[in-house]
């Protein structure tokens, strides 16, 4: 079975790239933003304290996605490493998850990928599921994988520049499709309760 949402167009946030920037320090505070399409989607402020981050939405990006002021708290927990120190991982905030995770991903909040599928009323996720499909089918055509960003492509041999330039901007208005979808999720989420 298909994975019905295609967590690579997803805001995440990756634990090993925080431990890297030594941004996992208690009394650490910094701010984070994705942008898409050079359109910021979502800005959060972190603060590291109590092994854990905690969270607030910036209501400061350009797009719909932006707007949310969520606030919450992450837990971190570390695994001893075979060769020595440990590594660290959130813990999912979904209440009977807790999953460890290196990654997690935004739907309203920052949950792990088992539980961010559970964000998405069936229907929507449906046609999600095929908007992601033809774009991922899109991306294959002009060299890319998945997760690739559409800045990386670059024109396959044999191909017309310009038949290439169409797929790109082709696959960028999917790419804000994906994201339309995915917004107006969470309104329908919201708005039930
Ligand atoms: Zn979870």
């Amino acid at each position: 079975m298909s994975p019905i949402v295609s967590l690579n167009t997803l805001i995440s946030l990756d634990i090993r790239t925080l431990a890297k920037s030594r941004l996992l320090i208690d009394g650490k505070k910094f701010k984070i933003s994705w942008s898409r399409n050079s359109l910021v989607v979502k800005r959060m402020e972190l603060f590291a304290q109590n092994n854990g981050l905690f969270v607030r939405g910036l209501d400061e990006g350009d797009h719909p996605f932006g707007r949310g002021s969520e606030s919450g708290f992450l837990g971190i927990t570390y695994t001893d490493c075979f060769f020595g120190g440990s590594r660290p991982w959130f813990r999912c905030p979904v209440e009977d998850c807790s999953r460890k995770a290196a990654i997690l991903y935004y739907a309203d909040r920052l949950v792990c990928r088992h539980c961010v599928r559970g964000f998405f009323p069936s229907q929507r996720a449906n046609k999600y599921e095929r908007l992601v499909d033809r774009l991922n089918h899109l991306k294959a055509r002009i060299g890319l994988a998945p997760t690739d960003d559409l800045a990386l492509a670059r024109k396959p041999k044999g191909m017309h520049t310009s038949s290439f330039f169409e797929l790109k901007s082709e696959a960028s208005r999917l790419e804000e499709r994906c994201l339309e979808v995915w917004c107006r999720s969470y309104d329908a989420l919201s708005n039930n309760g």
